[in-house]
């Protein structure tokens, strides 16, 4: 084992233009509390043996380690369809933490004050929405989709003026990079030719260095990048995750999930499922986020045309051809995952009917999504509505009819579906009655329980079962806020 541990920070994103990031220090708070801490990640970070003081110091800004230079990054991209600059406004990150095993992770603080990317913001976040993220990105990750993850919730012992004040906190946030399809459409439209080259060699080096000797490594990386996110979305899709805000600023190069902001799963079945309350047209409901996700990959190829090929034509070409292997990709995920879902091993020409027909029943009754995985997982299929139909009790007989033609036995269907469908997810009514006993009653355990709960999501413990619980649709929040 290695006995090497703390801070081993690389700053390679700082070999990149001075265009690309500003330097800037994290804004002094006034009197920073731990309230939350992830132990197994400082662990597989090699930060365990760091003192609490130390963590104070770095969690809330008030401390840089030695040997780094923090900075916040640059980018643009579309929200909701316009083009607009970004950049870190309120994040900085403070490095690269190279790990004992060999990786390298940004370690950022999101809330860490104000930045040259401000705008009219103050830099600030509050306590709720980063335990938020906390929960949600820990739970994703839990579940087996690829995610930044969370490694701390500091508050700030200051206030943060929203509608009214609210305790200000700040979340520190671990990436495989926050390289973005925004950061690509910033070199585009604000760089030279050599800002972007430099930047997609930087993208290439850092996530897919097998990609360099590949004849044309530029529409490699779009194939990769079209290949990491349709397999992330089909994640989304198969557990109910509805990401909330895909602008192209929160789509990574690396196929992780960040950005949680009004992020929710769904309950009840319904592709036109939205919960953000700034998303009016349903721009990105859960039905819609394939479709978004194909959008988004045609805006960060756009982006690469100059550096794809000396004749634009035969660019265009190039970076349409790799866009349009999206789809494929997504159906072949969504279908194999889907299969997992019901117990299927091997695969038949009538699969797809089987799953549509199932999906369209549960959105007739109203059909919990995540529940009803879990009841036909265990055959304890008397709970819904949807159970008691005679047109269910004919699909449950095709279904049984079709696990009869393959050669897996029961109980390897039962092991096959246990890993595919998850007791319990975060909930809307469960993160929010864990957020607000933390906020207004500095109440933690609730949420503490909650994180234990999330943990292993496939275990199918009986504390889980009753987690799964539904309380009624009125108890049940159907909106999220853009939480700053
Ligand atoms: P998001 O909707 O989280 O993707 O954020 C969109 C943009 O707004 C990003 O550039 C953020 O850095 C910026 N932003 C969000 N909140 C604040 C804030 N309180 N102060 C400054 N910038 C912010
Ligand atoms: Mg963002
Ligand atoms: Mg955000």
């Amino acid at each position: 084992g290695s006995t090497e541990a703390g801070w081993k920070f690389d700053n390679s994103y700082e070999d990149l233009p001075e265009f690309f990031y500003s330097k800037v220090e994290p804004t002094h708070v006034k009197d920073p509390e731990i309230r939350v801490l992830n132990h197994a990640l400082l662990q597989s970070l090699g930060l365990a043996a760091i003192s609490k003081t130390e963590m104070l110091g770095v969690f809330s800004g008030n401390k840089m380690p030695e040997g780094t230079q923090s900075i916040s990054q640059a980018y643009a991209g579309h929200q909701f369809g316009n083009f607009t600059m970004l950049g870190d406004g309120r994040a900085v990150l403070i490095g690269e933490q190279l790990t004992p095993a060999g990786d390298k992770f940004d370690l950022q603080l999101k809330g860490a004050g104000k930045t040259p990317y401000s705008r009219g913001g103050d830099g600030r976040a509050t306590l709720g929405p980063m335990l938020r993220e906390y929960i949600i990105s820990e739970a994703m990750y839990q579940l087996g989709i690829p995610t930044s993850r969370s490694l701390a919730v500091v508050t700030t012992g200051e206030e943060v003026r929203r509608e009214v004040e609210l305790p200000g906190a700040i979340l520190t946030r671990v990436a495989s990079s926050h390289l973005r399809f925004g950061t690509f459409q910033y070199a585009a439209a604000f760089g030279e030719e050599d800002d972007i080259k430099q930047l997609a060699d930087y993208a290439i080096k850092r996530h897919y260095p097998t990609l360099k000797s590949k004849p044309n490594p530029y529409l490699s990386l779009i194939k990769e990048v079209v290949n990491r996110q349709g397999k992330l979305i089909v994640k989304w899709q198969l557990v109910g995750f509805i990401h909330g805000v895909m602008n192209t600023d929160n789509m990574t190069i690396s196929g992780e999930t960040i950005d949680y902001g009004p992020c929710a799963f769904m309950d009840e079945y319904d592709p036109a499922t939205v919960f953000s309350s700034i998303d009016i047209q349903g721009r990105y409901a859960y039905g819609n986020q394939p479709n978004i996700g194909g959008w988004n990959l045609a805006r960060f190829a756009e982006s690469l045309l100059p550096i794809l090929h000396d004749e634009e034509e035969r660019a265009l070409e190039l970076a349409q051809g790799a866009i349009e292997e999206f789809s494929d990709i997504f159906y072949a995920e969504w279908i194999k995952g889907m299969r997992r879902k019901l117990g299927l091993f091997n695969e038949e020409q009538e699969d797809e009917k089987l799953i549509e027909e199932l999906l369209q029943l549960m959105q007739q009754y109203n059909a919990d999504y995540t529940n009803t995985f879990r009841a036909l997982t265990f055959h304890q299929t008397n709970s819904q509505v949807l159970f008691e139909r005679d047109e269910f009790k004919k699909w449950q007989t095709k279904w049984k009819q079709r696990r009869e033609r393959q050669a897996e036995s029961e109980e390897e269907v039962l092991d096959l579906m246990k890993k595919s469908n998850p007791a319990v997810i975060p909930r809307n009514h469960l993160v929010e009655e864990a957020i607000e006993a933390a906020v207004t009653k500095e109440d933690d355990s609730v949420m503490k329980n909650l994180l234990d709960i999330l943990a292993d999501p496939y275990a199918h413990t009986k504390e889980q079962v009753e987690y799964a619980a539904l309380p009624p649709k009125s108890k049940r929040p159907q909106q999220t806020f853009c939480g700053t």
